[in-house]
């Protein structure tokens, strides 16, 4: 099966456009907008409070608890992949491959993963 990857890390997955289409990237590999709001350390005002209060922030900038986890292939090493994206825009953030190694319960597990970026 020949082929060409449609995805890279630190992109948007699907690109372009990502999760809804609507994502912007101008950079490759950097900060995907819109941003999340910024922290405001003022407790007592109407402003908006910090959106960046996830576990992980990505490399596109965004704050999130869990990621999202797509299975594609890897033409390049002809084997598949888990895609683990930012749950907002879909920013690649890692792979594990073969997908099914994602599942499993060892180094190279999607615990793991999250548990030690
Ligand atoms: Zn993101």
């Amino acid at each position: 099966m020949a082929g060409q990857n449609d995805w890279t890390v630190g992109n948007l997955y699907p690109s372009p456009g990502g999760i809804g289409g609507f994502w912007k990237q101008p950079d490759p590999g950097g900060l995907v907008y819109p941003q999340q709001v910024r922290a405001s350390s003022d407790y007592l005002s109407v402003k908006p409070f910090s959106e960046l209060t996830g576990s992980f922030i990505g490399s596109c900038g965004h704050s999130f608890n869990q990621v999202y986890v797509f299975r594609e292939y890897d033409y390049d090493n002809d084997v598949s992949v888990a895609l683990l994206c930012c749950n907002l825009c879909g920013c690649v953030q890692r792979t594990i491959s073969p997908f099914e190694a994602a599942l499993m319960g060892n180094e190279g597990s999607l615990q793991n993963a999250l548990l030690y970026p």
